[in-house]
């Protein structure tokens, strides 16, 4: 029988908790720093390739620490090639996805924090598979620095990232923060905050916690319905948060941070796309727009097919009047472009079927 792997993933420890590992083995104290240089900045993968530590001490860092959780299991590249998903499989054999877009001069990964999710949104791919459960800190960064050695072959990096693949960011509070003060430690992968979007189904709590901590990351908000009854029905959290304590809690944020806060509609034909509900929509953003500027913007997607669900994408004539009714009431908004439709890499269509 194969032995149960007990070791500690390295990427999940921050630099202070490394220092006191290595002090605690009696090692000098540059040597967690280099340590961390050879993660973050070399992006180095195996413990050999630390050949500017003793061979004693890179034996015991194996000896103690994986420095993998993730199995690349299958990757796919979208017909166009500007988009690639891998599919990774966890040590307990659960499945989560990343993906990487490219856009003009950015390279965004789309990434996981939960295996699965627990919110149950009727239209998600992630939704209908349930929760499996929450990713480590060290496994949400090790999908970026996956990435990150991937594009550094081809002389590229890492733009941005998005919290917006398997699971809510918010549900996993912890692990997803101290993966982006990791990702954005200036002697790390240096990150800046403001190139990091953490996109949440509604969690009002933990939306005013993030608030209160000041971060300069920005924040997306799942809509999708300005109705309640509606809403409920779509996204069961929105019967434990209603519309209305939501956009308070969005209308907090904005007004602490001053930074412009998103909100992502799925246009779903006939359910959510017409140009009474963009109306309704831009109204009850009204409270968003001061002095005839907006602090919020809304991003609409086509929705994507998923099985579960019956409902069906919108159509680009309807998706060009929804914009266009938002923008008569100054409240900004953007069509996003499906991408990596073909290979299921398309917002909410992760991992589904493999489980
Ligand atoms: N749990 C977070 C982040 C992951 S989902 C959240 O819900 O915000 C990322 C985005 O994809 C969310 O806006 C979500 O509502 C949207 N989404 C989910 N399923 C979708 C689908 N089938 N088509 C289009 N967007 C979808
Ligand atoms: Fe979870 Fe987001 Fe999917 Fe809802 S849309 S089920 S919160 S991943």
């Amino acid at each position: 029988m194969m032995q149960k792997d007990t070791r500690k993933l390295i990427y999940d420890l921050d630099l202070p908790e490394l220092e006191g590992i290595l002090n605690s083995w009696g090692e000098p104290a540059y040597r967690a720093r280099q340590i961390w240089n050879g993660l973050y900045q070399n992006m180095w993968q195996e413990p050999q390739e630390f050949t500017n530590l003793p061979k004693g001490l890179r034996e015991k860092l194996t000896e103690h620490f994986t420095f993998s959780h993730l199995v690349p299991a299958a990757a796919l590249e979208s017909s166009d090639g500007e988009t690639r998903k891998t599919l990774f499989r966890l040590p307990d054999q659960k499945a989560i996805e990343a993906v990487l877009m490219r856009y003009s001069d950015r390279r965004t990964l789309c990434i996981s924090t939960q295996a699965g999710c627990a919110m149950g949104c009727v239209f998600c791919a992630t939704g209908q598979m349930g929760f499996g459960r929450n990713l480590t800190s060290g496994e949400i960064v090790e999908q970026v620095l996956f990435y990150a050695r991937l594009l550094r072959k081809q002389g590229e990096e890492v733009t941005n990232i998005v919290l917006m693949g398997m699971g809510e960011p918010l549900h996993n509070y912890e692990a997803t923060m101290k993966a982006i003060d990791r990702l954005n430690d200036p002697q790390g992968l240096n990150l800046g905050a403001r190139r990091f979007t953490v996109s949440t189904v509604g969690l009002v709590p933990a939306i005013r916690r993030f608030t209160a901590e000041k971060r300069q990351v920005n924040l997306a908000v799942s809509l999708h319905s300005v109705d309640d009854e509606h809403r409920s029905a779509m996204m069961p959290v929105n019967r434990r948060y209603s519309i209305e304590e939501l956009l308070t809690a969005c209308e907090e944020y904005v007004n602490q941070t001053h930074r412009r806060i998103t909100f992502e509609w799925a246009l779903i034909q006939d359910v959510n796309d017409s140009v009474d509900h963009a109306r309704r929509l831009a109204i009850k953003l009204q409270r968003f727009v001061h002095h005839g500027s907006a602090l919020c913007h809304v991003n609409v997607i086509p929705l994507n097919p998923t099985k579960a669900y019956s409902g069906k994408a919108t159509t680009r004539q309807r998706a060009l009047a929804f914009q266009a009714e938002l923008e008569r009431h100054g409240i900004p908004c953007t069509i996003r472009i499906r991408r990596g439709i073909d290979i299921q890499a398309g917002c909410g269509q992760l991992a589904a079927d493999a489980g």
